[in-house]
């Protein structure tokens, strides 16, 4: 047996940014532009025509009547969740500041809904204010609306998140199935949905997610079936037929060598027959998908400056004047296990041969803060731009951006 020698696993080309005379273009504008007109680097930077073509690409490929939802935690900039709220159908959110600010956004409170374990009893009178669809937790938030309905008499609409009894398969995050703190465990739904009954709430129907950050559409699809299967099951014991059916999201992107873009066509034709056995037995319920990192995450760049260059025992170091506290997520401590690096560029040398082996990192005093470790870059120096891709989710707000106490960073939509 001979052995195919195997190549190193590459990123996947980073094509939805053009480049021009060597100099990264963001919303068409080049980067050394950009960055004197932002003022100061690090910043994150969204392009807002990335964001559109993103939403509406998706919408083309879905069916017809699934409906779109954007889960803003994946980024709250309030300048981006306007921008999505004319993109999608309806957003949701995860706490009532998130809620404050789809609802400055403009999007139908109809079309907003709120999902998180503990939600707190501020937070739930603020959200039947509102008039947004509450996704039930626990059997004490039943209670506790059950309370806030009696106080106000305002209607209560609710959905029961579900936690599922199987796992969305190589997902990067699970978020069901087994023990979580998230949803009520499917075997207790039925008791909950009579408690729903019985305190006059306004059942619409349930929310099922079984993860993030999936790039295997069969094991997408087998999530959105199972969800699917196991909403129709627990229907039976619904106080009023259900309106409303969210089978959560997951779709991943490309973040580390080897990765590849997910191809959602069996997703969408799954979908669609999902939709077509929902209109004979459960013909009231609208399918909704929740989605956030695949809408903005590849939409966003973070750019920091290379503020030293380094040699140590043969090894060089950029130093650059962002890192960790801006980015874990692309220095490999927001829930990766094995560190991989993020796409990375010189944003001012784009085409230049990467023919420099380099690690780069920030100036926090933790072995942690490194933005890419031995990777191979054109040559870099002091005052040239270092980009990361793929960073338009879960960067600026989940990030410990008072660690160290350095400059703060920017964000913008362009
Ligand atoms: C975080 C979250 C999402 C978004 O996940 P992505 O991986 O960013 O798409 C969707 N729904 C719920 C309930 C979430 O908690």
């Amino acid at each position: 047996m001979t052995q195919t020698p195997r190549e190193k696993p590459i990123h996947v080309p980073m094509d939805q940014f053009r480049s021009e005379a060597g100099e990264l273009l963001v919303g068409g504008i080049p980067l050394e532009r950009l960055a004197t007109r932002i003022g100061q680097t690090p910043f994150y930077a969204y392009d807002r025509s990335l964001l559109t073509q993103r939403a509406n690409a998706l919408r083309a490929a879905l069916p017809d009547g699934i409906k779109l939802h954007y889960a803003m935690k994946a980024n709250p900039m309030p300048a981006v969740v306007q921008h999505m709220a004319k993109l999608v159908d309806g957003i949701d959110v995860a706490s009532a500041r998130e809620l404050q600010v789809a609802l400055d956004s403009g999007a139908d409170p109809r079309e907003i809904s709120f999902a998180g374990p503990g939600k707190r009893h501020d937070e739930l009178r603020q959200a039947v204010a509102a008039g947004i669809l509450i996704n039930i937790e626990s059997f004490r938030e039943v209670a506790e609306l059950g309370a806030i309905r009696q106080a106000t008499g305002w209607p209560v609409r609710v959905a029961v998140r579900v936690n599922p009894d199987f796992e969305l398969k190589s997902s990067g995050m699970k978020m069901g199935g087994g023990p979580k703190q998230f949803g009520v465990d499917a075997e207790q739904v039925p008791d909950l949905l009579a408690e729903i009954g019985k305190q006059g709430l306004a059942f619409e129907g349930f929310h099922l997610f079984a993860g993030s950050q999936n790039l295997r559409p069969e094991a997408i699809v087998e999530a959105q079936r199972k969800s699917f299967e196991l909403a129709l099951k627990l229907a039976e014991h619904a106080p009023s037929p259900v309106r409303f059916l969210n089978l959560g999201g997951g779709f991943g992107i490309p973040y580390f060598p080897g990765e590849q873009r997910l191809d959602i066509t069996s997703i969408a034709d799954n979908l669609a027959a999902i939709q077509r056995e929902a209109a004979a037995k459960m013909p009231d319920a609208e399918i909704v998908i929740e989605l956030g990192r695949y809408l903005v995450g590849e939409a966003g760049i973070y750019v920091c400056k290379v503020v030293d260059r380094k040699v140590s025992r043969g090894h060089t170091y950029l130093v650059t004047d962002g890192g960790l506290h801006h980015h874990l997520s692309a220095s490999g401590n927001f829930g990766q296990v094995i560190r991989k690096n993020y796409p990375v560029c010189i944003g001012n040398r784009m085409g230049q041969p990467a023919d420099d082996a380099v690690s780069v990192v920030g100036p926090l005093c933790t072995p942690l803060d490194l933005l890419a470790d031995r990777m191979e870059l054109p040559h870099a120096q002091p005052g040239d731009y270092v980009v990361v891709y793929q960073s338009g989710a879960y960067g600026a707000t989940a990030s410990p951006r008072g660690f160290l106490s350095h400059p703060d960073l920017v964000e913008v939509l362009v």
